[in-house]
């Protein structure tokens, strides 16, 4: 018996060739044992187990007809062919479509239906899929699917590769590296599960399920590979929808179909790999030969049993003898100054995954995207829809007289949401709860912002002296004002002098400052109280509640609040940066510290300032029922509580601006197009942070477009290597130097964080 083992790799990350050549010694001691490759550098071609190595050119300089030529001959001659490489898989499946009796990997169309990430195979068994969405939809989506999911997300490649991807810029980064690696855009953004890792691998031939063993990691390298397992059979109710799987996707060879179990014992279901797990030699130590099985099957040559030592498996590294006549490369040339070595998978995959994408093999999961650069068609999915109230606005703007960059103030659009808040703080408001809106005047201090607040019915939030005589300026009177933050006492001469309507301390120190200063009557305010810092969050902010000690020191501050003010808690935690779904949860949390502070002070709390962070969408779209619930909740846990104020900045702030800009030069290279324009990151701090929708004018018909994603890259103005304002879109054909751009969103800290640079 001849059997070919792909896959040798032996790294940290390691493929299963070097596992199923030790199982399948032991079930078959006189068997020839091939090891393939396709680089001497895969330390497995050195392991004992194999007979021979079939060594190959790497794959992107492989001649593949001349391979496919090669194994087909092989195959016809009597020997079995076992793959652990996935694109190798995919690649035999296309060389093979009809299959072939001595090929054991699976067949095209179960491959397409094991693809990533929705597996349509997994809806007979008793897994879950977590939710997913591909990244070919809008940038401004995406953010949306991260906040929705707390930025508990990863990042997946086509095939394999998975990153955690734990913000904006993360996610770009690592959407640039896997996009560029796989050559494609479809990659999937899927959310994280909490819980442990387990497996279950399976044997098949024909569609008839042969074996399955179940694996949970016991111990994970810094890759969260397995570095420990424990073994045990597969239970009937996974087994039995198992066998029809099998059947539907009319399986041929290993599989592993990898999930997390979370705290309620639910399965996830993680990734479907068509191929056995490196892990598959600890499954025949505890008496599951599963490529023997195979192998049986197969050639109806009997396997020798092998006996269970233990259910439980772990690894060792080793050093072995290099095999004599596959001495070490020599070391690597010093490269531009560099010495170095990597263990990195040397086998030139993904050339070869770029190959593939040329070839098309990716069937409906590629439909008409064979040609290489992945920017396929736009079929308008990934385009975004701009408010149409952002383009009312824009078409009011004479842009003759306008001078680039420049920030336009979206008059309608701000009205629009300031309205639309009070008038939710209206509907919220109860008989005994009034809820409130207080501009929070740091994210845009631009008069016409405040203004508009102001006219609202709003409070103004500020978190300096000189912020406070700002919205006095602009009409708010004394008792609209909250002061907040860690440096109220800077410039402390512009503190009025009649009583604002709140101040919140930010630390005991600056507690025993306010003490002070409402007693000698430097600062006389309605409301006193502080701003809490949650456990477990990471914030410079507030008083820590950590330890019973801090929590102690912090009701003893509180008692020595003057009995003349009431008493308030601030509470502000960004949902843009925690998640939606995290920051109700920490409001729960935070409604129950409240009311042990309120019962151990003996202060009742007046005044609960939720305080703002949140990301415009998250604020407006259907989050009302959820408001409406959070007020009930504080009239619950907190029945003192008379007036709600909410501190909105950038929800209201960030739509109400965009930066025009102008393009100056257009420069085509074959795979990407360098795009210089006259704005830069100076006035797009924020670019690093969240996407902007981007408008394009057609210089001649006027007429403004919505751009997606492409090949582009918006270079700034500025003289500097980061200085790149927008990567990956889509440019108009008739884009032109000259031609105006418009970037919305950028009305937040864009604006009040852009700084004068580059302009002599
Ligand atoms: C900055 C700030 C806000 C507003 O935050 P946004 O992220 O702009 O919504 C609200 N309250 C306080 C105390 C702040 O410091």
């Amino acid at each position: 018996m001849k059997i070919y083992i792909s896959g040798l790799y032996s790294g940290t990350n390691p493929q299963p060739g070097v596992g199923i050549a030790r199982s399948l010694r032991l079930a078959y001691p006189d068997a020839l044992l091939v090891g393939v490759e396709y680089s001497n550098r895969c330390s497995g071609i050195h392991w004992q187990d194999f007979d021979e190595i079939w060594l190959q050119r790497p794959w992107d300089e492989l001649n593949l007809d001349a391979h496919a030529r090669e194994i087909g001959r092989v195959l016809d001659a009597g020997a079995f062919y076992i793959s652990a490489i996935d694109l190798e898989i995919m690649w035999l499946a296309s060389v093979f479509p009809e299959g072939h009796p001595n090929l054991l990997t699976p067949p095209v169309e179960g491959l397409y239906q094991v693809s990533k990430p929705a597996i349509p195979a997994h809806e007979k068994l008793p897994v879950k899929i977590p939710p997913f969405v591909t990244t070919e939809i809008s940038d401004w989506d995406l953010h949306a699917f991260c906040r929705k999911h707390d930025w508990k997300v990863w990042l997946k490649g086509p095939y394999y590769d998975a990153a955690r991807t734990r913000n904006w810029t993360e996610f770009e980064n690592m959407r640039n590296a896997f996009s560029s690696a796989w050559s494609t855009e479809k990659l999937f953004l899927q959310t994280h599960v909490t819980g442990y890792e387990e497996s279950i691998s399976f044997s098949a031939y024909k569609g008839e399920l042969l074996h399955a063993v179940s694996m949970r990691k016991r111990d994970l390298t810094e890759m969260n590979k397995t570095w420990a397992g424990d073994v045990s059979v597969v239970p009937t109710e996974f087994y039995e929808p198992l066998c029809e799987v099998v059947k539907d996707l009319n399986w041929t060879g290993g599989a592993e179909l990898e999930m997390v179990r979370d705290p309620d014992g639910q399965l996830w279901m993680i990734e479907c790999n068509p191929r056995y797990p490196a892990w598959i030699h600890g499954a025949t130590i505890a008496g599951h030969n599963m490529s023997a099985i195979l192998v049986e099957r197969a050639s109806d040559v009997p396997a020798q049993k092998s006996p269970a030592v233990t259910d439980e498996f772990t690894r060792v590294v080793l050093e072995i003898p290099v095999h004599p006549e596959m001495p070490l490369p020599p070391l690597p040339e010093p490269f531009a100054g560099v010495v170095g070595h990597s263990l990195k998978h040397p086998s030139g995959l993904l050339g070869f995954a770029n190959r593939l994408h040329g070839m098309n093999l990716n069937g409906q999961n590629g439909n008409g995207n064979g040609n290489g650069n992945g920017y396929g068609k736009l079929n308008g999915k990934e385009l975004t829809i701009v408010p149409s109230s952002f383009m009312d606005d824009i078409s009011d703007f004479d842009f003759e007289q306008i001078q680039t960059p420049s920030f336009l103030y979206l008059e309608k659009t701000a009205s629009e949401h300031f309205n639309r808040a009070a008038k939710i703080a209206g509907n919220l408001s109860t008989e005994d709860v009034a809820v409130i809106n207080a501009y929070s005047m740091k994210t845009n201090p631009d008069a016409r912002l405040v203004q508009q607040a102001y006219e609202a019915g709003f409070l103004a939030e500020a978190i300096s002296p000189l912020e406070v005589s700002k919205a006095l300026e602009v009409g708010f009177k004394p008792e609209q004002i909250i002061l907040n933050g860690p440096g109220k006492w800077w410039h402390k001469e512009h503190l009025p002098n009649e009583p604002i309507h709140a101040v919140f301390a930010d630390s005991i120190a600056d507690l025993q400052r306010v003490v002070a200063a409402l007693e000698s009557g430097e600062l006389k305010a309605k409301i006193a109280g502080m701003r809490l810092r949650m456990p477990n969050i990471p914030s410079r902010f507030g008083i820590p509640i950590d330890t019973p000690e801090l929590f102690g020191e912090l009701i003893e501050a509180i008692k020595t609040l003057p009995r003349e003010s009431g008493f308030g808690i601030h509470f502000h935690m960004a949902s843009s940066s925690v998640g939606v779904g995290q920051w109700w949860h920490l409001f729960e949390s935070m409604l129950k510290w409240c009311s042990s502070i309120e019962a151990l002070a003996g202060r009742p709390i007046e005044i609960l300032d939720i305080g703002g962070g949140w990301f415009p969408d998250d604020w407006h779209e259907g989050a009302d029922e959820q408001f409406k619930k959070a007020v009930q909740s504080v009239g619950e846990y907190l029945p003192n509580v008379k007036q709600i104020i909410s501190e909105p900045g950038k929800a209201l702030a960030q739509p109400s601006m965009a930066l025009a800009m102008r393009i100056l030069e257009i420069q085509d290279f074959p795979n990407a197009t360098d795009v210089v324009v006259d704005g830069s990151i100076a006035e797009l701090p924020m670019y690093f942070f969240y996407p902007h929708r981007i408008l394009h004018q057609n210089g001649e018909t006027g007429s403004w477009k919505s751009l997606g994603r492409g090949k582009a890259y918006f270079l700034g103005r500025l003289c500097m290597e980061h200085d790149v304002v927008a990567s990956h879109v889509e440019l108009p054909e008739t884009a032109k130097p000259g031609d105006l751009l418009v970037f919305c969103d950028a009305g937040a800290y864009d604006r009040s964080m852009s700084y004068v640079f580059g302009r002599g």
